[in-house]
């Protein structure tokens, strides 16, 4: 008996996460991404296109979250093969291929017998591998990470993960409760993100935090427009807090709208607290196509604004439309979209930001990743026996600086992509052997 552990991409990259776990008769995958624009493509990611990776059947391919790294290549995977995403996730999905008119796509989010919703602590049996996945906090909402139970072999797959949202201060709960001492088993294999390696000075804020410091801002700047991903639930929250209070409308195109309303109807739910947008109003104007535009616009100058945007010509001209307010824009979004020498280089995003005067433009964001402090802590608590495998991080090496027991650092396993780490357990108190 023995389980195989591949990370078929992610080992060097942030983008394109796609993680293998197999016994000798079953094997599920974890993630199916989408490389960042300006990666350069290898051969060895053409040949695990479609799950025909050696024609081996797949019993299971189960998404952490609903980002393009994550998600984007769902749509090459066979037929037969079962996904299992959250049902928000699914949804805010199918409000992003509806968008972009991508029928192919629609097509199986909305296919109930091929998506499968995932369900906290709720365990999927795949053949002998168990999956079980547990909800955490990141800059995509209804995101999970997986403990994955094999006959010999009991895997912890972070996917991405911080605990500064909102929602953060349960992350440490739930591996307290559900894995460490309420687990069936001792984790042997810690699957995590590093994403913040190459940052690890980088002082990063919580969202209560950043929402402190935009209501603050409003105070004295009530005419705002956000540059801010639609799918990043906790800092539109923060936003929306932050000009509620100040008695501000908060603002966004259609599809903001409806991307909104998700969030409402699946995150609101779950929360006594949080995630209720009860005053979000669609489509700011629209010069050309709004006819009541003017009745808008004067409650808009009259109360002030939160309005999210995006770069594009539509945008200037409803900038141009207050101009004679003083607003401002926000940059809330990863700073390397705007920095010619990172991978993830945004060119349109970057003009439109150059386009404005730099008082102008506020920056205020915060990450949607782990800080070190916060993987220090997992790996001590999640204590894995046999090996700590880093992914989603362009500094794996970055592990052996962390604040972690010397035990610890040892079994830090650095894997390249595609290379297989199989672990036979020939008795329970035996260390693995590669
Ligand atoms: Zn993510
Ligand atoms: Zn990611």
């Amino acid at each position: 008996m023995s389980t195989t552990i591949i990370i078929h991409r992610g080992t060097n990259q942030i983008g394109g996460c796609v993680t293998e776990i197999k016994t000798n008769n079953h094997r599920i995958f974890i993630d199916f991404g989408e490389e960042l624009p300006g990666t350069e493509s290898d051969e060895y990611g053409l040949m695990i296109d479609g799950l025909n990776y050696k024609g081996a059947k797949c019993d299971g391919v189960f998404f952490t979250h609903y980002h393009g790294d994550h998600v984007g290549m769902f749509g090459s995977i066979q037929k037969e093969v079962p996904l299992y995403i959250g049902e928000c996730a699914r949804q805010i999905m199918l409000t992003i291929y509806e968008k972009i008119e991508n029928n192919d796509a629609i097509e199986i989010l909305r296919d109930g017998n091929r998506i499968h919703p995932l369900e906290e602590n709720k365990t999927i049996q795949c053949g002998d591998i168990r999956v079980t996945p547990f909800s955490v906090d990141h800059s995509a909402y209804d995101a999970y990470m997986f403990l994955v139970e094999t006959p010999d072999m009991t895997i912890l797959h972070t996917g991405d993960y911080r605990n500064h949202g909102y929602r953060g201060g349960a992350l440490f709960d739930v591996i307290d409760y559900h894995i460490v001492k309420y687990g069936r088993r001792k984790i042997d294999v810690l699957i995590t993100e590093g994403t913040m390696m190459n940052r690890q000075m980088e002082k990063v804020m919580t969202e209560k935090e950043m929402q402190e410091k935009a209501f603050n801002y409003f105070r004295n700047h009530k005419y705002i427009f956000l540059l801010c991903s639609s799918t990043n639930l906790d800092s539109l929250w923060s936003f929306y807090c932050a000009a509620k209070r100040n008695g501000m409308g908060f603002y966004g195109n259609n599809y903001v709208f409806k991307q909104i309303l998700n969030f409402k109807k699946y995150a609101g739910k779950r929360s006594s607290v949080l995630y209720h947008f009860d005053k979000v109003y669609p489509v700011i104007f629209d010069l050309e196509r709004m006819p009541n535009s003017a009745a808008q616009e004067k409650i808009m100058r009259g109360n002030g604004f939160v309005a999210v945007i995006r770069e594009g010509e539509r945008y200037q001209k409803w900038i141009e439309r207050f101009s004679d307010l003083d607003p401002k824009i926000i940059y809330s979004m990863w700073e390397g979209y705007l920095d010619k020498n990172q991978k993830g280089y945004n060119q349109s995003l970057s003009d439109f930001l150059a386009s404005y005067d730099l008082e102008q433009i506020y920056k205020l964001h915060t990450s949607g990743h782990a800080t070190t402090e916060c993987i220090e802590k997992v790996i001590t608590k999640v204590n894995p026996q046999m090996a700590i495998i880093p992914i989603h991080t362009e500094n794996k090496m970055g592990f052996l600086k962390l604040n972690i027991s010397e035990e610890l650092k040892q079994i830090v396993t650095y894997l390249k992509d595609g290379e297989e780490l199989t672990i036979y357990r020939i008795h329970q108190d035996l260390p693995m052997q590669r």
